[in-house]
């Protein structure tokens, strides 16, 4: 939400309150003062959003005549005299209330109090999955609640998050028959009226192609596209985007249609289009712009489904037709987001991480961070896990869940794309997918800042296992962080039987470095049986590391201080700071 947010409070104790809220958000709000019937009478009518610092009672009596529906108004959130809680008290959803209770409750150190129900079950609402809605949302989200059989019909593969509906293929083996008593969520773009218990969701799945002469009206461009919908039995909600040729960028016609369909205009050379096979090219474009076709090419140049083919409009006075258009479904987009857990602890987990947990209907991962998560995961989150070593199959099975237009989630610890598993599965994907990189905090990091401060100056993380990688190369990458004076963290130091690297790569640190050099042992990291140890490079016990390690081992400068582990920034740098 990004819209102002007016602040109206009463007493003594709530005027303090709203001045912390101005004082932390001076851009986002604004204070009205005076009486509060008509301060909330004007914030209401001048905000997006709402905070008063009065009692729920007092805020339901001033806003309850101000109400006109749930798609308009604004979210109003009230907070106690006390400064405890932060309510939700309006506008949940589409006023964004929510999200704002816990942001002012994040600021005021208040509880934020949050009633709708989908929210407090982790059932997304049916009308916050950034889709057009139609039909019976509150008699569908009820039966959602209340875990009765709702059937998703997809018509169109589109990346939706986890939602608890009845598995097609089980009933289909219970022998059940989807009998009139089923609720509906369907996925569609075809033009279909919600029947009695259904939901329609509209996916941006359709790409109306666009030609135009020059000074065709903006009239003549819209009908001939509705029309063109219309007569194929497509929803106009479901227009994802207008496309055209480059030439036509500014044409006012189209720019004008696309602008009354609510979509953006989307261009592409001549040559691109010219290279698109189309049922029905034409000179007359091909003398104007370059291309044998334009609204066929641009509706199909990214791949897709021809729906309705080149036509052209119609004009009353009969003189030529001033406009072409052409339909295309466009292929299924699914959604990967490669997302970093962190080295274990909850609170090192990003939110943003956790919202792409959520936004997930698939789930792909090793077990065991699997279970580190699971608490989070949306009811009918699909959870594809597996065991350690199944490493490419993982990555196979994340990419082709998100080329069938899922929206799927591939996990790691750390950050997922630190020995993990982002590389090989981006090395499988191509650009048919979404993805989404979400960052983690890598061992590396977490083990620095339980030891002090090691990576001061420049550093490298080296794996030292030798399953995928051969031990000469490893040894070169060893010597030249030697020779470099590179802080080195080994990740991968040791199992069982692989126990002669890790000296190995310590004996050849020491050809370059002191005895003396400290070094850092962290095992398990923010986990709950954390412990680390702070040695040098003569007395390190091999026998304190394993694979939940890592090993960070200091440059020539780095120094023991107060029992913490310190590179300096180098020494020019605190010259000239003194
Ligand atoms: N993607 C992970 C690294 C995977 S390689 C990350 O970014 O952290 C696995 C190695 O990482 C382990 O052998 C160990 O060396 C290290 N590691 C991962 N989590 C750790 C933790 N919590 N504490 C210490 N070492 C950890």
């Amino acid at each position: 939400m990004t819209g102002l947010i007016g602040l109206i409070s009463a007493t003594a104790a709530g005027a303090a309150a709203r001045d912390r809220l101005a004082a932390a958000w001076p851009d986002r709000t604004r204070v009205y003062d005076g009486p509060v019937r008509d301060a909330v009478r004007r914030a209401f009518g001048e905000c997006e959003q709402l905070v008063c610092f009065l009692a729920t009672g007092a805020v339901v009596r001033l806003v309850a005549p101000l109400l006109g529906g749930k798609a308009s108004d604004p979210g109003v959130v009230c907070v106690d005299e006390g400064g405890r809680f932060a309510v939700s008290l309006v506008g949940g959803h589409a006023g964004g209330a929510n999200e704002l209770a816990r942001e002012v409750g994040e600021v005021l150190g208040a509880e934020p109090v949050v009633t709708t129900a989908t929210d407090a079950v982790g059932v997304p609402g049916l009308d916050t999955l950034g889709l057009p809605v139609e039909g019976d949302v509150a008699g569908v989200t009820r039966a959602l609640l209340d875990g009765e059989p709702v059937a998703l019909e997809a018509e169109v593969p589109w990346p939706l998050p986890a939602l608890p509906v009845t598995d097609g293929r089980d009933e289909a083996e219970e022998g059940a028959s989807g009998d009139e008593g089923d609720y509906v969520i369907r996925l569609t773009d075809r033009a279909v009226e919600p029947a009695e218990r259904e939901v329609v969701l509209r996916p941006p799945s359709l790409v109306v192609g666009v030609g135009a002469s020059k000074g065709a009206p903006v009239d003549e461009v819209l009908g001939l596209v509705e029309g063109a919908l219309r007569d194929a039995g497509l929803s106009v909600r479901s227009v994802a985007e207008v496309a055209t040729v480059d030439a036509k960028a500014g044409e006012p016609g189209i720019v004008g249609a696309a602008e009354r369909l609510g979509v953006p205009v989307v261009t592409y050379t001549a040559e691109e289009l010219a290279e698109v096979t189309v049922p029905n090219p034409s000179d007359a474009p091909l003398a104007a712009v370059g291309t044998p076709s334009v609204a066929e090419a641009a509706a199909l140049v990214r791949g897709g489904e021809l729906l309705v083919p080149k036509r052209k409009s119609e004009r009353a006075d009969g003189r030529p037709a001033m406009a072409t258009c052409a339909v295309v479904r466009r292929p299924a987009r699914g959604r990967l987001a490669v997302v970093g857990l962190g080295p274990g602890a909850r609170d090192l987990l990003t939110p943003r991480a956790r919202a792409e947990l959520r936004r997930a209907a698939v789930l792909v991962g090793l077990d065991q961070y699997v279970d580190q998560i699971r608490d989070l995961l949306r009811p009918g989150t699909r959870v594809l896990q597996s065991g350690l070593g199944a490493e490419e199959e993982r990555a196979r099975t994340a990419v082709a869940e998100a080329r069938r237009g899922q929206a799927v989630a591939l996990i790691g610890s750390g950050d997922a794309g630190v020995y993990a598993m982002a590389s090989p599965a981006l090395a499988e994907a191509s650009d048919d997918i979404d993805v989404v990189g979400v960052p983690g905090v890598t061992a590396a990091l977490a083990a620095g800042a339980i030891l002090g401060a090691p990576l001061g100056h420049d550093h490298v993380s080296i794996s030292l296992s030798d399953l995928h990688t051969p031990w000469e190369v490893i040894e070169r990458r060893v010597r030249a962080a030697a020779e470099a004076d590179l802080v080195v963290t080994f990740y991968n130091p040791r199992s069982r039987g692989r126990d002669w690297q890790l000296p190995k790569a310590l004996a050849i640190l020491a050809g370059h470095r002191e005895p003396t050099t400290p070094v850092g042992v962290v095992r398990n990291a923010s986990r709950a049986d954390e412990s680390s140890r702070l040695t040098d490079l003569e007395s390190l016990d091999l026998a304190t590391v394993d694979m939940m390690t890592v090993v960070t081992v200091g440059n020539t400068a780095t120094r023991e201080i107060a029992g913490r582990m310190v590179t300096p920034r180098g020494y020019r740098w605190q010259e000239r700071d003194r």
